[in-house]
């Protein structure tokens, strides 16, 4: 078995309005990247961590892994302009490995837990992608491009918040990958997404996540964050 973390850490964190990425932001006494990174080289069934981040920090990153004395990072590879860039340097990089099992995170969460890593390589048992996920509390409505006016909502009971990781077989998200890059019209926000429109056929399983899983995105967020820490998962 070869399991495999992917976190990708090379944004550059602009809406949170800090000079500081938000992945080397301080959380509980380590940076946000290091508790991300932790969880995935702590977990038993992973086998190997790698790290995505921008050319101008991958010395840095490198340091913090040489600190923290992490046994299963294996390496630190440069990301690019959009995240689906930085989730293809890691496709690449393990394109001689078909049949492991990609499981990518945001460095950006880091209150991923080990059960979901769990449930998430559970699932890629029985899928060849898989999603951790909320149920949707709010209702969500879709809007015109400037959010003047609504279209439509949809039915609140089948929408679903995603979160990371999102899980695939490397052949799978590399085909993806393939079939996505041929077309100029081509945009993502997430891996899930790439396999949802490029392959249709192959069934995207579902993970409950949690509501502790957020993802950093404004400063406020660090004050929600540092509290979540101080209180244990229930
Ligand atoms: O920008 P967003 O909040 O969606 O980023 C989610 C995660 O993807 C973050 O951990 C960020 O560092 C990473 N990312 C990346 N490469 C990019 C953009 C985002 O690795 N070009």
């Amino acid at each position: 078995m070869n399991n495999i973390g992917v976190i990708l850490a090379a944004g550059s964190g602009s809406r949170t309005g800090l000079s500081t990425p938000k992945q080397f932001l301080p959380l509980g006494g380590k940076t946000v990247l290091e508790h991300s990174v932790q969880t995935f080289n702590n977990h038993p069934s992973i086998d190997q961590v790698v790290i995505v981040t921008a050319p101008e920090f991958m010395e840095r990153v490198k340091a913090i892994v040489k600190e923290n004395g992490w046994s299963k990072v294996t390496a630190v590879l440069a990301g690019g302009k959009e995240r689906y860039d930085s989730s293809l340097a890691a496709v690449r990089y393990f394109a001689d490995c078909p049949d492991a099992v990609m499981l990518f995170h945001d460095a950006a969460r880091p209150l991923v837990s080990e059960r979901i890593i769990s449930d998430a390589l559970k699932a890629m048992e029985q899928y060849d992608a898989v999603d951790v996920a909320i149920p949707a509390v709010d209702t969500i409505v879709q809007c015109d491009r400037e959010g003047t006016f609504m279209e439509s909502i949809q039915d609140r009971s089948l929408l679903w918040r995603m979160q990371t990781p999102q899980g695939f077989r490397q052949k799978t998200i590399e085909k993806a990958y393939c079939i996505a890059l041929k077309d100029h019209n081509f945009t993502a926000t997430d891996d899930c997404g790439t396999v949802l429109r490029y392959l249709p056929d192959v069934k995207v399983g579902i993970v409950r996540g949690s509501e502790r899983n957020i993802k950093l995105t404004y400063a406020d967020d660090l004050s929600l964050l540092e509290f979540l820490l101080s209180e244990p998962e229930r």
